[in-house]
């Protein structure tokens, strides 16, 4: 029972990430961020659970089986909760219920909305002039219980005494929650702020009084998820405070168009900045047209000394291949096993249970080549390089200059996508879309081939080109231009988009 945090996928803990890593099996809820469940390792599971208003919901019952079916069958569950898993999130039921069954549980805590939304709004939750206690409460009931269950007379004693309050699940009974207050006594104009969306690019957050604020935040549409802070705190606005809205990209929502794999250092580099960050790869990958060539070497597998993988991607599809041909990795047991970086070479434990003979220190293959040729004299030697169909060549030809005899075999073959995902279509429909980077000829050609009669769609759109050769294809296409990356880089880019913001 892991919780994620709130929001940013790095308010995970190094203890809940660690467990994260090595799940076989990962069921989360709709508030876990996605980008945090790719930490799972690539063979794991993932399960992710509907909202609870869902037409096709799941019952807390349904989900305790199914967390319980998964781990009885020998699998490392990870029970992935926003937050902090007991907190107002039935992390407790949940690991009762298994313990209940003999299920070893174990939880790790996590860092609760309460905490992190009004720290990113600038909102301290204790000040030692204004505040020495905080209450956590909940403003949604579960209507089995009594309505009382929440002591609004011991709170208002409690704000009136300058102490916190902050509510979760609170927007939907703001009216309610804030009246029922003030017939305590709880002066009208005590300080109230709502922070949406806490600690993501997207949050919002407004101040406001006890009085007014159900009628300010339906006004300017604040609503699930977020916290409410009631107290004098709530009124707090100090520089250096606001540092998480001060961030130089803060809520810029930005399109990224290179291929996955290249795509996540420009998303963490524009995300630690503030940026919503979407992926619209123009790269996608398939299986080859037919595998002749390969089954063939795989069935005479013992004339090879070395097999050589160079990415994840080639690992997962030579674990398929391996799967469809019904063998498994015994079969590679003659081979030596030489891999390009640390991914490969823990993709290569999690797909085949194997533990590379070589990993090369450097993530081009370069560095694959000469570690091998230093390792050992490959005159003679025979070696099976299992890649992508637009691998550079200088691999193999290192190694046959070093005497090696080479088979270099495409696993999986990199094709332009049909179309956009949906989540950035309908951004750029919504008009929720600030910015677009190209990063490369390609990636504006094969955008403008996606996008078809809907290039329309990129009229209100700023856009980013890495540098002058990128934006002489954007001229062609008469995409304009808004900012030109100098130096021609990631930070180049990133850095001419910030001029461009402030
Ligand atoms: N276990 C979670 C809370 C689950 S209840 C935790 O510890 O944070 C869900 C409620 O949490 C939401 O209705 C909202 O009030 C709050 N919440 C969750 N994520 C939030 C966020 N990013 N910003 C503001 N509130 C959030």
């Amino acid at each position: 029972m892991v919780g994620a945090g709130p929001g940013d996928e790095g308010l995970i803990t190094v203890l809940g990430l660690a467990r994260l890593q090595r799940a076989d099996v990962v069921i989360y809820d709709v508030l876990v961020n996605p980008r945090l469940v790719d930490q799972a390792p690539p063979s794991a599971y993932r399960i992710a659970l509907p909202r609870r208003d869902d037409a096709q919901k799941l019952n807390q019952s349904d989900i305790n089986h199914l967390m319980l079916n998964w781990a009885r069958h020998g699998n490392l569950v990870v029970r992935l909760k926003g937050g902090d898993p007991y907190m107002f999130g039935r992390g407790g039921e949940e690991v009762a219920f298994l313990g209940h069954h003999g299920i070893e549980c174990e939880v790790v805590p996590g860092i609760t909305a309460g905490l992190a939304a009004p720290m990113a709004a600038g909102i301290p939750i204790t000040r030692r002039d204004l505040a020495s206690t905080v209450t956590f409460i909940t403003g949604h009931e579960d209507p089995a219980k009594d309505q009382t269950a929440v002591d609004y007379e011991a709170l208002a004693a409690l704000i009136q005494r300058g102490g916190t309050i902050c509510i979760y699940m609170g927007m939907n009974r703001l009216e309610a929650i804030t009246q029922q207050l003030q017939h305590h006594e709880v002066e009208p104009d005590t300080p109230t702020a709502i922070v949406q969306w806490g600690f993501t690019p997207q949050q919002r957050s407004m101040r406001s009084t006890l009085v007014n604020v159900a009628t300010e935040a339906e006004a300017s549409n604040f609503n699930a998820p977020a916290i409410v802070v009631i107290g004098a705190v709530a009124a707090v606005k100090e520089t250096g405070l606001d540092f998480f809205t001060k961030r130089s990209l803060f809520g810029q929502r930005i399109v990224i168009t290179r291929t996955r794999i290249q795509a996540s250092q420009l998303h963490s580099m524009l995300a630690q900045r503030g940026a919503l960050v979407l992926e619209a790869p123009t790269i996608e990958l398939v299986p080859p047209p037919e595998f002749s060539a390969i089954d063939e070497a795989i069935s005479k597998i013992s004339q090879f000394d070395w097999l050589v993988l160079t990415s994840v991607n080639g690992v997962e599809a030579l674990a398929r291949r391996l799967a469809h041909l019904k063998l498994d990795s015994r079969h590679l047991a003659p081979l030596r096993v030489a891999v390009i970086g640390d991914a490969t070479e823990s993709a290569m434990r999690n797909y085949l249970g194997i533990h590379p003979d070589l990993v090369s220190p450097n993530y081009v293959a370069e560095s694959l080549a000469q570690s091998l040729i230093d390792r050992e004299p490959l005159a003679g030697k025979s070696i099976l390089m299992l890649r992508a169909d637009i691998a550079r060549p200088t691999l193999g030809q290192m190694l046959a200059g070093a005497g090696a005899q080479v088979t270099d075999l495409p696993i999986y073959m990199s094709r332009q996508p049909q179309s956009l995902p949906d989540d950035v279509l309908y951004a750029l429909r919504e008009g929720n879309v600030d910015w677009i980077t190209f990063t490369s000829s390609s990636t504006v050609r094969n955008l403008v081939k996606m996008l078809g009669q809907q290039h329309t769609l990129l009229a209100d759109v700023r856009t980013a080109s890495i540098g002058p050769i990128t934006s002489q294809t954007m001229r062609q296409f008469d995409l304009p231009i808004t900012v030109e990356a100098n130096p021609s880089n990631l930070q180049g880019l990133i850095a001419a988009v910030e001029t461009s913001v402030r």
